[in-house]
């Protein structure tokens, strides 16, 4: 059986540190995308290009309460773009955004503070927000999303109670090590789930170092995972059964500096990107890169055993954060 592998990229605009600063500093909007350094996109251009060349299929959890504060046009743009060069596009939501549907959102800085939270949420609550993200999706001339992934990796029971009323029939709001669900049903490490009548698909989290006792988790990510890391991965989860591997990056990881001011190509991450489709490419045999809106309908597909938690061994580990560091520092 082939592993499905799902590249998602969560696509959003950036508070840039408005809610800290709102008389200084505005919110970034299509550059935190777009990356753009001199006239080349480096984020969202680069993306584009890389699965072009290898002839794979994305999908693109594209974020829509930000257009309480910039409109329909920006993301629009960007989503018809997406949806033109054959990716698939879906939900992301961030309920932080929604703090500028007050007219007077600064001076209601020094009493409430904006919270970006979806758990701990009543589904009623949820529905609204999910609903207003279809409804962007409509005035985008797109299909209406079947998949959602929460801001933050954000989740409890409600959010698949909500999404199950409004038609979002695919998830992939599950990554343990950036948020581990209160409900210890939900805490998966990897698989195809189905919770709430939602097929849920986690991004990969997995085990990377120990230390003492505490064996230490991330998710799979462009910055975070080196090819080796990726690679590793990739075979010991095909190796072990497991029907997916959905892998995490952002637009920004593709370029290092200030959206604002400064800004440099991310070689190294380029690279990553670039080196993993290409394996994925040439290992078609076992791997099946594909999208979440496929998945609608999908049965349960659970590992051999339950629930494992994949790792890499820790050299490997020890070399990617000696890689990121060099790159930090501009040295490689
Ligand atoms: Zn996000």
């Amino acid at each position: 059986m082939k592993t499905k592998v799902f590249l998602t990229i969560d696509t959003e605009f950036s508070i840039g540190g408005a809610f800290r600063a709102p008389a200084a500093l505005q919110p970034i909007g299509a550059q935190n995308v777009l990356c753009t350094v001199g006239q080349r996109s480096e984020g969202l251009g680069t993306l584009l290009h890389t699965f072009a060349a290898h002839g794979l299929q994305a999908t693109f959890f594209v974020e829509t309460m930000q257009t309480a504060y910039f409109g329909d046009a920006p993301m629009g743009d960007i989503a018809k773009q997406l949806a033109a060069a054959g990716h698939d596009v879906q939900l992301h939501l961030h309920p932080v955004w929604t703090y500028f549907d007050h007219p007077d959102w600064q001076s209601r800085l020094a009493q409430v503070q904006p919270n970006d939270d979806l758990h701990g949420r009543s589904v009623e609550q949820l529905v609204a927000w999910m609903q207003r993200g279809i409804d962007t999706f409509a005035r985008w001339g797109l299909p209406a999303p079947v998949a959602l992934r929460t801001g933050n990796l954000m989740v409890d029971r409600n959010v698949y109670r909500a999404m199950a009323q409004v038609g979002l029939k695919v998830a992939s709001n599950i990554a343990r090590a950036v948020f581990d669900p209160a409900e210890a049903a939900l805490r998966f490490n990897a698989g195809i789930h189905h919770i709430e009548g939602v097929v849920e698909l986690p991004v990969l989290t997995y085990a990377d170092l120990q230390l003492g006792a505490r064996t230490h988790r991330k998710v799979l990510t462009i910055t975070g995972s080196s090819l080796a890391e990726a690679r590793c991965l990739l075979d010991r989860a095909h190796a072990g059964g497991a029907p997916s591997v959905v892998l995490l990056t952002h637009c920004h990881e593709f370029v290092k500096g200030d959206m604002r001011g400064a800004l440099a190509a991310d070689k190294v991450n380029q690279r990553r990107l670039q080196d993993i489709c290409r394996y994925l490419q040439d290992n078609g045999d076992r791997f099946e890169v594909t999208t979440m809106d496929r998945m609608v309908n999908s049965p349960v597909q659970g590992m051999p055993a339950a629930d494992p938690l994949f790792s890499v061994p820790p050299p490997l580990a020890v070399m990617r954060m000696v890689q990121n560091k060099l790159n930090e520092l501009n040295l490689v």
